[in-house]
C-alpha cells in the first residue's frame, strides 16, 4: 500500500517548486505565486483519473470525512451506518459531526454487507459510511440500490482504496460523496492530506467552503469574500499538495506493482486447503494494497499469525486483536470517552455502545489475516514469504 516507499527526487522537486517559486497557501496570493497552484493541480489530476466531477483537497482523510458529512448535510441526531472493521476515524468523524454511529455487520468482502445495512435502517438513518477496507470494495450494486431505495446518502470512505475501481468506476465516486486519505502510509501520500470527491456541485461548494471557514472562494480578494456558511480550517498546504502531485503521477505504477506482487503471493497461498480468500466483488478493480485470507477458525488463525511471526514475516495483520481497526477493542468508543461533553450525550435514546454486538463480523474477523503488499519487494522478498508460508502450512 505505501506510496512513501517510492519517494524520490520528484517529490522533492515538487516541494522545492513551491518554496522557490510559489507560495505555501493554496488560495489567492496571485501576485507572488508565479502561477504555482499545487492543490488545484492535484485536484484536477484526481478528477481526470477517477472521473469525479469535483475533487476538493483537505488536510487529512479524517477531515475529508468530517467535510463530506457536513457538506452532504449529515449532522446532529442523524444515524450513520458504520462497519465494526475500519480505521477508527470513520466512526470518530460521525461522532464529531454530532451524528449517531450505528454499527452493522460485515461479510466476507470485509466491508458492510447489504443484509447488515438493511437490518439496522430506521427512520432516523441518514447515510451509510461504506468503508472500502484494505484496498477493495463491497457488493456495491446491491448497496447502492439499497441506499437509493431508502433514500440514504452513500458516503464512501475510500481512504484505503485510492486507485481501486468497481466495474470500471472509481471507488469514492459511486455514492454521493467519497473520501481519500493521503497520510504517510496510504497508497498515495502527501505526508498528510485527504480529498473529498463528488459529482454533486452543491456538495462540492459546501465542502470547499466548510473546510475554509465558509469562504466562497469567489474573486481575487480573500478579504472581500462572503461566507455563506460557517466552517473550519481543514486546508491542505501547498507543500503537502506538491508531494501528492508527484505521487499521483506514480499511481499507475503503484497499482501495477501491487497487483503483480499480490498475484504472486496469492497464487502460492492458493495451494493450501485451509486458506480461503477475501471475497472481491470485482477482483480486477482491487488496488491490491493487501492480501486478506481466512483460516477455518480463530484458534487456527492465531496459530498461523504466531507461526508467521516466528518465521520473521513482517507486516502481517490480525485485525481482530489490533487496537485500532476493530470495534471489539475500542474501549473509548464503547464508553464514548472524550475530553469534553459530546453532542451525542444530548441524545437520550442513543445506543449503549458498551452493549453493541456484531457476532457475524466477529466470526469473520477472528479468522482473518491480512498481509500488506509492498512496492519495494524484490523477487527474493516475495519468495521468502512464500517459503515462510510453506514452512507454516506443510510442517
Ligand atoms: C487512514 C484512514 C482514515 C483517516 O485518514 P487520515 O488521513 O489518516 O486522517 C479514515 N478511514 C480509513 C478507512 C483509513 O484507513
Amino acid at each position: 500500500m505505501p506510496g512513501f516507499e517510492i519517494f524520490d527526487e520528484s517529490e522533492k522537486a515538487q516541494v522545492n517548486e513551491v518554496m522557490n517559486k510559489g507560495f505555501t497557501f493554496r488560495y489567492n496570493f496571485d501576485g507572488i505565486r508565479n502561477g504555482v497552484w499545487k492543490a488545484r493541480e492535484l485536484e484536477q489530476m484526481i478528477c481526470d483519473t477517477t472521473g469525479a466531477k469535483h475533487t476538493h483537497l483537505v488536510s487529512s482523510g479524517t477531515t475529508a470525512l468530517t467535510t463530506a458529512l457536513m457538506a452532504a448535510g449529515i449532522g446532529a441526531g442523524d444515524e450513520v451506518i458504520v462497519p465494526p472493521f475500519t480505521f477508527v476515524a470513520s466512526v470518530e468523524a460521525v461522532v464529531f459531526a454530532g451524528a449517531i454511529p450505528i454499527f452493522a455487520e460485515i461479510d466476507e468482502t470485509l466491508t458492510l454487507s447489504p443484509e447488515g445495512i438493511e437490518a439496522v435502517i430506521t427512520p432516523r438513518t441518514k447515510a451509510v459510511n461504506m468503508v472500502h477496507m484494505c484496498g477493495s470494495m463491497g457488493k456495491m450494486d446491491e448497496i447502492k440500490a439499497l441506499c437509493d431505495k431508502h433514500n440514504l446518502i452513500l458516503l464512501e470512505d475510500a481512504c484505503q482504496a485510492t486507485g481501486a475501481t468497481y466495474k470500471g468506476q472509481a471507488l469514492g465516486t459511486i455514492g454521493q460523496v467519497g473520501c481519500f486519505s493521503f497520510d504517510s502510509v496510504k497508497t498515495v501520500s502527501c505526508g498528510e492530506g485527504g480529498a473529498v470527491l463528488t459529482n454533486d456541485t452543491a456538495i462540492y461548494n459546501n465542502a470547499h467552503m466548510f473546510s475554509d471557514h465558509g469562504h466562497d472562494h469567489i474573486g481575487l480578494d480573500r478579504g472581500a469574500e462572503s461566507h455563506p456558511i460557517m466552517g473550519n480550517n481543514f486546508r491542505i498546504s501547498e507543500m503537502n499538495a506538491a508531494v501528492g502531485v508527484a505521487q499521483w503521477k506514480k499511481l499507475p505504477r503503484i497499482l501495477e506493482t501491487q497487483r503483480r506482487n499480490k498475484k504472486a503471493l496469492k497464487e502460492a497461498l492458493a495451494q493450501y486447503p485451509e486458506i480461503t480468500f477475501r471475497q472481491l466483488p470485482d477482483e480486477s478493480g482491487d488496488n491490491a494494497g493487501f492480501l486478506s485470507f481466512f483460516l477455518p477458525n480463530e484458534t487456527r488463525a492465531q496459530e498461523v499469525v504466531a507461526a508467521l511471526g516466528k518465521e520473521g514475516v513482517p507486516a502481517v495483520f490480525y485485525w481482530y486483536g489490533n487496537n485500532w481497526h476493530y470495534l471489539k477493542n475500542w474501549t473509548h468508543i464503547h464508553n464514548m470517552t472524550s475530553s469534553a461533553k459530546l453532542p451525542i450525550e444530548l441524545i437520550e435514546d442513543r445506543p449503549d455502545y458498551t452493549q453493541i454486538q456484531t457476532p457475524k463480523s466477529d466470526a469473520i474477523m477472528s479468522r482473518t489475516i491480512s498481509m500488506l503488499i509492498q512496492l519495494s519487494w524484490t523477487e527474493e522478498d516475495i519468495q521468502s514469504r512464500i517459503d515462510a508460508f510453506a514452512n507454516v502450512f506443510t510442517k
